[in-house]
């Protein structure tokens, strides 16, 4: 029977908290809330439900959650249908990002579809992104409510700041200068996520109104550790930042799960990247993903490609054609161009589907993350120990790029451009010496170890990211 299975009629109880889990969109949300369900569920033995809306965005999210439920029996699945609403707000967004429109929907119908799925709950973890629509449900019906920040405790900082920011420079401004987070450090202008700079996006609403709102939460978590941020986390709890911010959890990094499926997929589909991963020698393969939810432009594609070629490593690249990966039914070879593919055969594995990152960063054989920085990949990457080279495309990833080179997980090339940008491309030559920089770096993979160390410190036994988490369970049973 499942671990919960003695708490079966006691949801809610001072014993067995309850916990509701409710988590926007793209995988970038619902991969580390996936890993804080089995945390808490496995881990600390709490009664788990997770908020699932349907359809998902991506097929990545429905293979995902499909695979979650059937490997953890004792999660309990509420399903959100919100059909109807999407077709709305995608005929009034047209043209928006799919997730932010997403995000924007789901928004809608929070107020409307969230209190029947609170039925027992002792507390709910909303996603950062619904954070200021899910706090007034709960506390309409007096359950706590806490907020699941999905990136890093610098990010966390800026945005619980930029609310006070634009209140300083006057309503409606649209040049968003730097940004002197008060305790942690100056966010460049060129770092601000590019639709902050637009008062009109969609997202720039949403991302002030939940910056506002945290102050009303009964605590926020986040995907982070205190030795990786050190500044960020004693700020957000000091009170430096903004006063007011209820309790900060810094729990991370939240362990991947071992999810089988995506890994049979793989095979079937004739692209057994691990099988070639256990034949490269130690530390010999550069890796290579911009994440789940975004794709580079076709000649930034090309170039890279070259790039890869001329650095002379072993490559693994994740090439993504689409925004939503339903929408990506191009060919690789379309994309590349035979001739690249046949001329790197052996020495570079080239996809485009889905591989299981959480293990692509444990194999041995892989010496370099060439990296976005989506805040999930960057903890992957130091919880496994693998220098990341920081590409930043989009959002929140200049910031996460500046923690991984602060904290020593890796480097970051600052002139290279990102999304909006003119002179977008960065060259093929300049890439691969890079790379082979990287690659060469003993000083680079000694801070990297000890990143790692420091990583596995905290979600230990008695670490700080271990006890957080801990602290936070005691409060949802009632305790103080
Ligand atoms: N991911 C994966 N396989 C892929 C692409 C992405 O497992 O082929 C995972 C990755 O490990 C991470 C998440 O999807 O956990 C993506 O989140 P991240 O914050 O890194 O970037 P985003 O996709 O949101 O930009
Ligand atoms: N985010 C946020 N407020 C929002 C929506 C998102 O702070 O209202 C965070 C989100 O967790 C992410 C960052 O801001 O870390 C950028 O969000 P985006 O959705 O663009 O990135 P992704 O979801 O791909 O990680």
């Amino acid at each position: 029977s499942p671990p919960n299975s003695t708490s079966g009629d006691s949801h809610g109880s001072a014993a067995t908290p309850h916990i509701a889990l409710f988590p926007s969109a793209g995988m970038g949300h619902l991969v580390p809330f996936t890993r804080l369900a089995v945390a808490l569920s496995t881990g600390h033995s709490c009664d788990v439900s997770l908020v699932t809306a349907l359809p998902t965005v991506s097929s990545a999210e429905s293979v995902h959650i499909a695979a979650l439920f059937a490997a953890f029996p004792a999660l309990q699945r509420l399903d959100l249908c919100l059909a109807a609403l999407e077709d709305a707000s995608a005929e009034f967004f047209r043209g928006a990002d799919p997730f932010y429109v997403r995000y924007e929907a789901l928004r809608r119908a929070t107020p409307l579809l969230l209190a029947p799925l609170l039925a027992g709950a002792s507390a709910l973890v909303a996603d950062i992104a619904l954070a200021s629509v899910a706090i007034p449900v709960a506390r309409e019906l007096r359950v706590p409510c806490y907020v699941f920040f999905t990136a890093s405790a610098t990010m966390l900082s800026f945005k619980a700041y930029f609310p006070t920011y634009l209140d300083a420079h006057g309503a409606g401004v649209s040049a968003i200068g730097d940004v002197d987070v008060p305790g942690v450090y100056r966010i460049p202008s060129s770092s601000v996520p590019q639709a902050l700079h637009d008062p009109d996006n969609i997202f720039t609403g949403q991302f002030v109104a939940n910056g506002r709102a945290l102050a009303e939460a009964d605590g926020l978590l986040v995907n982070a550790f205190d030795a990786m941020e050190p500044e960020a986390v004693a700020a957000l709890r000091g009170g430096s930042v903004v006063a007011g911010l209820p309790p900060v959890y810094a729990v991370g990094p939240l362990m991947p799960l071992n999810l089988r499926e995506t890994e049979e997929a793989a095979k079937e589909q004739g692209n057994n990247y691990m099988a070639w991963l256990d034949a490269q020698p130690p530390r010999s393969v550069v890796y290579v993903s911009f994440g789940s939810r975004k794709a580079l432009a076709k000649d930034q594609i090309r170039e890279l490609a070259a790039g890869l070629e001329a650095c002379g490593h072993r490559f693994l690249w994740v090439v993504k054609g689409a925004v939503v990966d339903r929408d990506d039914a191009g060919e690789l070879v379309d994309l590349l161009g035979d001739g690249f593919l046949r001329r790197v055969e052996g020495r570079g594995v080239v996809t485009k589907s889905w591989v299981e990152q959480g293990e692509v960063l444990r194999h041995p054989a892989v010496g370099l993350f060439v990296s976005h920085c989506g805040w999930n990949s960057v903890t992957e990457a130091a919880a496994s120990g693998v220098p990341v080279l920081a590409w930043p495309r989009f959002a929140d990833q200049r910031v996460n790029a500046r923690v991984v080179a602060r904290s020593g997980l890796g480097t970051w090339v600052e002139r290279w451009s990102w999304e909006g940008e003119e002179e977008a491309v960065v060259g093929a030559e300049e890439i691969a010496g890079q790379v082979v920089a990287a690659m060469g770096d003993e000083a680079v993979a000694e801070k990297v170890a000890s990143v790692r160390e420091a990583a596995a410190r905290a979600v230990a036994d008695g670490g700080t990211s271990h006890r957080s988490l801990a602290e936070f369970v005691r409060r949802c049973q009632g305790g103080t």
